[in-house]
């Protein structure tokens, strides 16, 4: 059935933000079969930072996408438009710590310099 509404919904549009500033981009529309997982980085111009920067790629399907990029972005994950894995991130002490995720710390960029990470060599004591 609808048959020949196939052509137009063989598209499927993705919002982007912006890793830096934290702004919703241009949505850009990705060929069925071409899209990527949710989360993925795309560089694409911001035009609040009015340069190229790398943007999380959020499907219409990925219901949690926004609230995820959020605390992503609010904890501040992203270093240089860039996300470190969470198997990399430094262990936290604190476990009432906000930027304390299954103990592992999130604040990637220092911008909560709170003395609760353990640095690899620091757990000697
Ligand atoms: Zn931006």
């Amino acid at each position: 059935m609808m048959k020949n509404m196939a052509k137009f919904y063989n598209m499927t549009p993705s919002r982007f933000f912006c890793t830096q500033c934290g702004r919703e981009g241009i949505p850009v529309q990705r060929k069925k079969g071409q899209e990527r997982e949710g989360g993925h980085l795309k560089k694409l111009y911001c035009m609040y930072c009015k340069q190229e920067i790398n943007h999380v790629e959020i499907r219409n399907i990925d219901i949690n996408g926004i609230e995820q990029f959020q605390q992503e972005y609010n904890l501040g994950r992203f270093v240089d438009g860039k996300r470190i894995e969470i198997k990399d991130l430094l262990d936290c002490s604190c476990t009432t710590c906000p930027f304390n995720i299954n103990g592992k710390c999130w604040n990637s960029n220092w911008s909560n310099d709170c003395g609760h990470r353990i640095k690899e060599g620091d757990n000697n004591e």
